[in-house]
């Protein structure tokens, strides 16, 4: 199929997208960043938007920088930027190692990660970051600007706290500890497919303890989050296979998990025990 007509908008500058957005957000005026999820769901008719807001052309939007306590990443920075670390910190490397589970290589050329993070599905791996590492979203319109804690930004299945006429400017993740540990891990049929099941957990280790530690699971539930549970199991611990399996379990029975025709909410529970437990041992 192809898509249903629609008007495409080339801003040049930020403000003059903003304004282009604000006129048509109420005729379902959508961003079009990489395509790389808005594209197939118009090809399929899921989506017909009436304009397109295409923000590729837009100066300045590319940017990734840090300014020592935070990595700021820009509207158009693309999955394929993170290849290799973007910043000398564990950060770097974490984001590095994330990005090459996204999709396949010709999507990550194109697609954003604050795309992934507005289009909020469960299991994108940049949400998970998002949601683990506690980011925050810079929001604009028209209006003004507005900065959006990772805990209020996703509101479910493709939903999130951005309004018609905002558009996802930037987004900021906290530098780590030099000495931060981080793991990840997820579960898929199919390499390259989006994730039943997916973990990341940072951590600093002070005199053998693990501390600050923030475990995240996306891909099972609605959005993903921190699991307090998993991370009380933790914190003030030696690292270990008796407690990367407690957390392990903690996480299991703290979420809710999704269910579809092709996965109960039993076997994806076992996932999340599964992931949470090959993660810790991935950051060990
Ligand atoms: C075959 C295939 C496999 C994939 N597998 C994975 C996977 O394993 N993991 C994964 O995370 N993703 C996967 N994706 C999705 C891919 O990562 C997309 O790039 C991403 O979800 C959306 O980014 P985008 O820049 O392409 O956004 P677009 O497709 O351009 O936009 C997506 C939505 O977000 C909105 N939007 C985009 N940018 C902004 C912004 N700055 N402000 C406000 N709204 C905005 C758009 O209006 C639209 O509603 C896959 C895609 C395909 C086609």
């Amino acid at each position: 199929m192809k898509p249903a007509p629609f008007i495409r908008h080339a801003p040049k500058t930020l403000d003059e997208a903003l304004k282009i957005l604000g006129e048509v957000a109420t005729q379902d005026g959508r961003v079009l960043a990489g395509g790389q999820s808005l594209v197939p769901i118009m090809a399929f008719r899921l989506a017909k938007p009436a304009h397109l807001v295409d923000i590729n052309g837009v100066e300045g939007l590319d940017k990734i920088a840090s300014n020592g306590k935070v990595l700021s990443i820009g509207a158009c920075v693309r999955h394929a930027a993170f290849h290799k670390p973007v910043v000398d910190n564990p950060l770097g490397k974490l984001l590095a190692y994330v990005a090459r589970h996204i999709a396949h290589y010709p999507i990550r050329v194109r697609g954003t990660f604050c795309g992934s993070l507005a289009h909020a599905d469960p299991a994108s791996e940049w949400c998970l970051t998002a949601a683990t590492l506690d980011a925050t979203m810079v929001a604009k319109s028209t209006r003004g600007e507005r900065s959006i804690a990772a805990r209020d930004f996703f509101a479910g299945i493709m939903a999130t706290a951005l309004a018609e006429d905002e558009l996802l400017a930037e987004v900021k993740l906290p530098l780590l500890a030099p000495d931060a540990k981080f793991g990840f891990n997820e579960f898929n049929r199919r390499a390259g497919d989006f994730a039943l099941a997916a973990v990341l957990v940072s951590y600093r280790m002070q005199g053998g303890f693990m501390t600050d530690v923030h475990v995240g699971v996306g891909g099972a539930e609605a959005s993903p989050r921190r699991i307090a549970e998993a991370e009380v199991a933790l914190n003030g611990q030696a690292p270990g296979d008796k407690v990367f399996r407690a957390a392990a379990e903690a996480a299991a029975a703290a979420v809710e998990p999704l269910e579809d025709h092709q996965t109960s909410g039993d076997y994806r529970r076992d996932l999340v025990r599964a992931v949470v437990r090959r993660a810790l041992e991935h950051s060990a």
